[in-house]
This record gives structure tokens, sequence and C-alpha cells, in this order.
């Protein structure tokens, strides 16, 4: 297990009016890792997750993603740099076939095929191929959340799973170095939660580091031992989750206190 750093995230805040939805939070991530960011409702998890993937920009704070300061730039830029996320709820484009919409994020994320990207969204005619091929990474993505058999089903005729799988194909067509995972395995039955948490530790051995946020502790417990605890937009703790267990604030906002 390399220990070298690929994201860190030093004293970020963000609020939302009088609310600080994320008060000096700090954390680092390492090659190879998934790292499990928990805590109740309401604590800051996504607004961390959309600060770190640009959708929200940090009122304080700065974000270094190999050394490179991020915090100030846009998700398209994030995505070819490599970093890309999931969404809490996908929303996939129900008119077009699976393997269509993982096509459309793979050109998303190549910086010379933006052009096509944008093209393939204004028509569904067929593009040139031949100017941005993205087909090897497409397939390749499918075939990690096991999805190839389903590619030419339209996107709106999945059940929850798949569209989650397809949300993480969707990802991964961009050939992320830093994966964020936003509550993913809820709503899933344990066998699909189980494929998924799979799929996760194979991703972060194939050198992709990944943060994953979840309500659920069985399914971080399975995929990882480093947690980082926040409740109120607070940063309450940061280790392993056997240690959080022991911790009287951890014990008390899982407990309700
Ligand atoms: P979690 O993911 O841990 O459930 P969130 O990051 O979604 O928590 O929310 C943290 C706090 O920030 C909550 O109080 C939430 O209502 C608030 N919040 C999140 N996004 C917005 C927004 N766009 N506008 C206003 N308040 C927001």
């Amino acid at each position: 297990m390399s220990h070298k750093e690929i994201l860190r995230v030093e004293s970020i805040e963000k609020k939302f009016g009088g609310l600080k939805a994320l008060n000096k939070i700090s954390l680092s991530v390492y090659e190879n890792e998934i790292l499990g960011l928990v805590g109740p409702n309401g604590s800051g998890k996504t607004t961390l997750i959309n600060v770190i993937s640009g959708i929200y920009k940090p009122d304080n704070g700065k974000i270094y993603f190999k050394d490179k300061r991020i915090d100030k730039l846009p998700p398209y830029k994030l995505a070819h740099l490599g970093i890309n996320r999931t969404f809490q709820i996908p929303k996939p484009f129900h008119g077009l076939t699976v393997r269509e919409n993982v096509e459309v994020a793979a050109l998303y994320a190549g910086k010379q095929c933006l052009r096509t990207f944008f093209r393939r969204l204004k028509s569904l005619k067929t593009i040139n191929k031949s100017y941005c091929n993205v087909e090897d990474d497409v397939q390749k993505a499918l075939n990690i959340v096991g999805l190839e058999k389903l590619q030419d089903k339209q996107a709106a005729h999945l059940n929850t799973s798949e569209q989650k799988l397809l949300g993480l194909a969707r990802a991964l067509a961009t050939k992320p170095k830093l994966l964020l995972v936003d509550e993913i395995a809820a709503g899933l039955n344990k066998e699909e939660t189980d494929r998924l948490a799979d799929i996760l530790i194979s991703l972060a051995k194939n050198s992709i580091a990944i943060i994953v946020v979840e309500h659920l502790m069985h399914f971080i417990r399975k995929i990882t031992s480093r947690v980082v605890v926040m409740d109120s937009g607070l940063e309450i703790f940061e280790g392993t989750i056997d240690q959080a267990a022991n911790d009287p604030k951890v014990v008390e906002v899982f407990l309700g206190g």
C-alpha cells in the first residue's frame, strides 16, 4: 500500500446564508485508498463532495490534487485532471442507451473531445467516431461494473441498482485517479451492495483513490478501515472504524445523544 498523498483538503469552509455547512474541514486521501466519509444527515458530507468536485466554490481554504491547487477549477477541468464523482441520485440521459450514456461521459472528460461531446448532446445523430475514439474506455467501464449485457438498453428502463452502476460506469469512463462516490449503496439489497463493495475494492487496488460517502456502516466497514466522521459541518473524528466505535463523540452522534 503506497502512502502517496493524492488529495489534500485544507481548512475548507462553505456557508449557505448563516449556516456553516463546512467548518474548517481538512483531510488527505492517499493512492490506492478508500476513505469513508460518514456522519448524520445534514453534517456536510455531500457539500464537501460538491466542493472537491468543483460544483461549489469554497469560501475559504485550499484543495490540492497531486500538489496542484484545484479549488478554483470547474468540474470539467477537474475531470480532465482525473477527478470525477457519482451522484446520490443518478441522472442518466433517459433517452440514450446505457452505452451512449457512458460514451457522453467519456467524451466530456477528454480535452480534445469536448466539441464532440456538445455535438452529441445536441443531436443523437452519429458522431464522427474517428474524431474522438472513446470506445475502449466505454467498454472497459461497462465491463468493470458488469453492464456490458445491458449496453443497448435505454437508461430509462434500468432498475435502481443498474442506474447506480451506470452512474459508476460514467464516472469510470473518464478514467479518474480520484473517484468521489456519494451514497451509492442506499436503496440496494445485500447482494447488490456486496457486488458494489467488490467493485470499489478492486478499483482502489487498480490505483483509483476513492472517497465514499455513506450512511451504511456495514458497507463502509466492508470496503475500508479509515473514516472521517462529520457532524454539523465539523470534522469530529479521523481514524479507523474500530477507533471510531470507541470514540465518545462519534458514539454520541450516532446514537443520537
Ligand atoms: P449530508 O450530505 O451530510 O447529509 P449536506 O452536505 O447535504 O449534508 O448538507 C449540509 C448542510 O448544508 C445541511 O444543513 C443542508 O441543508 C445545507 N445545504 C446543503 N446544500 C445547500 C444549498 N445548496 N443551499 C442551502 N443549504 C444547503
